[in-house]
This record gives structure tokens, C-alpha cells and sequence, in this order.
């Protein structure tokens, strides 16, 4: 327990990246591990080329979703989260685990219509439903557990970002909630697969906490600071700066090539959007908004914390 806190202390107190690093360092991991807690999925060594991915996310009713929203949509997002993970680590979706808690008054036909939705999803993009778990619970719980798999050589850490390495993101982003985005988003498979393959990325998260708050977590991992042109920023029609730098639930990717990959990239024709939005730099984790008279600000990381 951190020092500051005591017996008394509260998961609030702790906070969820507190958590995290408690469970870090109060766990051991196997040698096939190489990669545990702190990326967009852990890395499992499967052969001596062949890594599988591992990533888990919660919806909860009433903090994630109401029942009100159309069921199609609740099962779609909680599909396309994980695989937006197994993205963001360049890895191609497999296999899905499902694990729901539901009030015994749940109508069947809500779960059926959720799981077709899920199961369609998955389909979609290449992967199948393939297990899970329910139990009874006061409010609606879904669990989505996915596995991925990709070769040694393909997977992008968050670790890897180098000074002088230029910035990109795969689209606009800001509005994510107040345009219902966040329910019907396209997890960027294809853009991950197009770069392991032509490019070799030396950073890479998904946009699930704001621009803000992911670009720190790669600061962080990778031990450096990043310069981001204000102008440059995408975003949604009808958002602010403030909107595209710190609202959740975009779902891009954001990632950083070196300066030789990134003069390639925006010199040949891609099928994708790829958005310079700035460069890293030296320093520990600082983020410099650059607006167009060249004047920096420093700016704040924080993003979305669950407590
Ligand atoms: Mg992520």
C-alpha cells in the first residue's frame, strides 16, 4: 500500500492508475510473458515467432450504457472496444469470451438481441464468439475477453516512442459522446495492419481516455514529451480544441514513426487517413501545445479515471 494511504483508504483515494501500479508490484508473471499490465493488451509468447494478445473490458449499465439504448449498438461497442485494443498492439483479432451479469427480470428476448448483435459484430471483423459466463446480477454486466494473435515482430508498444519520432492519429476526433460516435465507432484494423506491414510504427495506443490522456500513457511508457501543433489536431465537425484534446471514446489510433517513416508515409498514397499531429521530444512526459505563431503551452495529461 502507497504510503500516503492507510487501512481506511478507499478505491477513490487509490485511484485506478494507483491500482494498476499496486498490482504490478504485488504480482509476478510467467517467462513466456513479455508483456503484462500496462500496454493496450498483454503479450504472450505462444513459438518463438508467434505472440498472442490478451485484452478484457467491462461495460456496466447505467455508467457505460442504459438499457434504453438500441441493444444493436451496446453489443457492437462492446465488441469493438477490445478489438480496437488488439489494434492499437498491431495484432489481428481472433476469439471473443462473453461473460454477462443480468437481473433475473431481464427479458430473453434483450439477450438474445445481444448477443446477435455481438455475434455479428464479431463476424464483421474476422472473429467469433467462442465462450463465456452468466450469472445474476442487480444491473446489467457485460464482460468481453478477446484473444488476438501476431507475429514477434509486429507488435507495437507503448514503449517505443524516441525523441524526433513524428506523431499521427488515424482520425478526427473530439464529440465522441454528444454525437453517439462512441457507439458505432470503426476500430482501425486496417490502418494496424496496413502499418505493421509497410511501416514499423515505434509507438502505438488507441484514443479510448482523450488524445491527452493516451499520449501520456506513450510519454510515460516511452520516457520522453511530445510537441503537438494546435492546428494540426483533427477534429469532428462542431468540436473544440478542448473537445478533441480530452474527450474519450474516439477509438483511433495514435501512434509515432520514426522521422524516415514519416516522410515516407505522407509522401506515398494510402487508403487511410493518417493526421500529423506533432513530434516527440526529450523530457519526461510533458505535453507542449504549439499554437500558429509558434508560442508553446504547456499542458496537463489528465485524462479519464474511473474513481
Ligand atoms: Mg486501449
Amino acid at each position: 500500500m502507497p504510503a500516503r494511504l492507510n487501512k481506511k483508504s478507499t478505491l477513490a483515494q487509490l485511484g485506478e492508475f494507483g491500482f494498476i501500479e499496486w498490482i504490478k508490484k504485488n504480482t509476478t508473471v510467467s517467462g513466456s510473458v513479455i508483456k503484462g499490465i500496462g500496454d493496450d493488451a498483454a503479450v504472450i509468447a505462444l513459438t518463438e515467432k508467434k505472440r498472442i494478445l490478451l485484452t478484457t473490458d467491462m461495460l456496466l449499465e447505467d455508467v457505460h450504457f442504459t438499457l434504453k439504448m438500441p441493444i444493436g449498438k451496446i453489443g457492437y461497442k462492446a465488441i469493438a472496444v477490445n478489438i480496437s485494443d488488439i489494434a492499437a498492439m498491431g495484432g489481428v483479432p481472433k476469439y471473443i469470451l462473453v461473460s454477462l451479469g443480468v437481473p433475473a427480470r431481464t427479458r430473453a428476448r434483450w439477450i438474445f438481441d445481444l448477443y446477435q448483435a455481438m455475434h455479428q459484430t464479431a463476424l464483421k471483423f474476422g472473429t467469433c464468439l467462442v465462450g463465456g459466463d452468466t450469472i445474476r446480477s442487480d444491473k446489467t454486466i457485460i464482460n468481453i475477453a478477446m484473444m488476438g494473435e501476431s507475429q514477434k515482430d509486429k507488435i507495437i508498444f507503448r514503449s517505443g516512442a524516441r525523441p524526433q519520432d513524428k506523431i499521427f492519429v488515424t482520425g478526427k476526433l473530439g464529440n465522441s459522446f454528444k454525437s453517439g460516435r462512441h457507439l458505432s465507432f470503426t476500430p482501425r484494423v486496417k490502418e494496424s495492419q496496413y502499418l505493421v506491414k509497410y511501416f514499423k510504427p515505434t509507438a502505438m495506443i488507441d484514443v479510448s481516455d482523450g488524445l491527452l490522456g493516451d499520449l501520456g500513457h506513450i510519454l510515460q511508457e516511452s520516457h520522453v514529451s511530445a510537441i503537438l501543433n494546435e492546428n494540426k489536431i483533427p477534429r469532428q465537425p462542431s468540436a473544440t480544441l478542448e473537445n478533441a484534446l480530452y474527450d474519450g471514446e474516439d477509438f483511433e489510433l495514435l501512434f509515432t514513426l520514426s522521422a524516415l517513416d514519416s516522410q515516407r508515409l505522407r509522401k506515398i498514397k494510402t487508403p487511410f487517413s493518417f493526421y500529423p499531429i506533432g513530434e516527440i521530444i526529450k523530457g519526461t512526459g510533458q505535453i507542449f501545445l504549439r499554437n500558429e505563431k509558434g508560442v508553446l503551452r504547456n499542458y496537463c495529461p489528465k485524462s479519464y479515471t474511473h474513481f
